[in-house]
Formats: C-alpha cells, sequence, structure tokens
C-alpha cells in the first residue's frame, strides 16, 4: 500500500496521503490551509515488506503520520480520533478505512 508525503507549497507543511491506487489526476489538499498547491516529494512507499527499501523513513513504522502529528501540535490543534486511528493501523501495517478516494 503506497503512501505519497506532500509538501504545502503556501504553509510549507509536509503531510501524507494514504492510497490504494494511485490516480494521477487526483491532487491532494494541505491538511492545514487546504492549498491545492502541493508537491509530492516521495513517489511511493509501499507496506509490503517485500518491496521496504532499507533505509526509508518508512522502513521505520512509528515514523509513519508523524508529520501529521507535528503539523497538528504546530498548529495548536488536538488531532482527530479518527486520524489518530488511521495513523496507528497504519504504524500496524493496517491501511485505514474509508480514505478510499
Ligand atoms: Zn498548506
Amino acid at each position: 500500500m503506497p503512501i505519497y508525503e506532500y509538501k504545502c507549497e503556501d504553509c510549507d507543511d509536509i503531510f501524507e496521503i494514504f492510497f490504494k491506487t494511485y490516480l494521477s489526476n487526483k491532487t491532494p489538499k494541505c491538511i492545514s490551509c487546504e492549498s491545492l498547491k502541493v508537491k509530492k516529494i516521495i513517489s511511493s512507499v509501499s507496506f509490503n515488506s517485500k518491496s521496504k527499501s532499507t533505509g526509508s523513513y518508512f522502513s521505520d513504522s512509528s515514523n509513519i503520520g508523524k508529520h501529521v502529528e507535528q503539523s497538528f501540535s504546530k498548529h495548536g490543534l488536538q488531532m482527530p480520533d479518527s486520524v489518530k486511528k488511521s495513523i496507528d493501523n497504519a504504524r500496524k501495517g493496517k491501511m485505514p478505512k474509508g480514505l478510499d478516494i
């Protein structure tokens, strides 16, 4: 299951998007300012252990969602339970439900 990491060009936030299948015509919105000016900075990372690249940021599953947590705390916001749960599940290798695009 791929994760795509994006950087917002308006507020410089970095956030992660989970895709079951990548749809190139879908541009994600910045989670902080909802800007559409986001740049993909990691093309594809998979949870599949066979294709896991060693030394990758995501080889440590506790890094999953770190940017999301950081950007929430940076803005002094409480992370919604649904987001927390999605990150927890992703760290356990389970993909969150309801994020299919
Ligand atoms: Zn932004």
